[in-house]
C-alpha cells in the first residue's frame, strides 16, 4: 500500500467520499483530525451554495396563478367553441325543420 506524505488532496477526499476508496485514504483519515474534518466540509454543501440551488430549483413563486390563468383561458375557449358550435347548429336545425315542414 502506498504510504501518504502529507494530507490527501481535496480531489481525492472527495473519489473517498463517493467510493470509500482508495483505502490508504481511509486509512489516513482514521488518524487525522485536520482531514476528517475536511471531509466533512465536502461531504455537506455550502450553506450558500445549498441555498442558491434552492432558490434555482423551486418552483417560481408565481406558478399557481400562472396555472390557474392558463387553466381558466382553456375553460373560456372552450366555452367559446361550445357557444359557436351552437350558433351553427341552431341555424342548421331551422333548415331541416323547415324542410322537413315542405315535404
Ligand atoms: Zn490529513
Amino acid at each position: 500500500m502506498r504510504r501518504w506524505i502529507g494530507h490527501p488532496q481535496n480531489r481525492r477526499l472527495a473519489e473517498w467520499l463517493e467510493t470509500g476508496l482508495p483505502a490508504d485514504v481511509d486509512a489516513h483519515i482514521m488518524t487525522c483530525n485536520r482531514c476528517a474534518a475536511r471531509i466533512e466540509d465536502l461531504a455537506e454543501p455550502e450553506p450558500v451554495l445549498a441555498r442558491a440551488l434552492s432558490a434555482v430549483l423551486a418552483p417560481p413563486t408565481d406558478l399557481v396563478p400562472r396555472l390557474h390563468h392558463g387553466i381558466d383561458g382553456k375553460l373560456r375557449n372552450r366555452a367559446d367553441l361550445q357557444f359557436l358550435a351552437g350558433l351553427l347548429v341552431l341555424p342548421a336545425d331551422a333548415a331541416r325543420l323547415l324542410l322537413t315542414e315542405d315535404e
